[in-house]
């Protein structure tokens, strides 16, 4: 995959980053599909059935989050192509490098964050 030239180079290097965060979770995603294709066969692996479930469960909830991930580092890899990178989608600032380096596949600023993280939480 090519990323248009005119990036910054830091711009290029969090493309590269996203990029094979995305091959990360792509072949995360595969395993797992392919775990619950085994579940049945491996279930006499494990000797305790409820040491079993809550693996499930763990496994759900990394295998849900990795899905969302991929998603975000997906969209954000398509800014990236438009030239829209590191601007913030919900107030269209610009997000903080820092925030950028630390989070390369964020979609929103901290203010438009912590925003969301105070309205919008659908766990209440
Ligand atoms: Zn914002």
């Amino acid at each position: 995959m090519t990323i248009g030239t005119q990036l910054s180079p830091s711009h290029r290097d969090l493309a590269a980053r996203l990029a094979s965060r995305g091959d990360e979770l792509r072949a995360l995603l595969q395993r797992s599909a392919r775990m619950d294709d085994d579940a049945q066969a491996e279930v006499t692996d494990f000797k305790d059935a409820a040491a079993e479930e809550t693996q499930a469960v763990i496994d759900e909830a990394a295998t849900s989050h990795a899905v969302l991930e991929l998603e975000q580092v997906d969209s954000a890899l398509r800014r990236l192509r438009e030239g829209t990178y590191g601007l913030c989608l919900d107030c269209g600032e610009p997000i903080d490098e820092r925030r950028l380096a630390a989070l390369p596949a964020t979609p929103l600023c901290t203010d438009c964050q912590v925003l969301r993280e105070h309205l919008g939480s659908p766990r209440r």
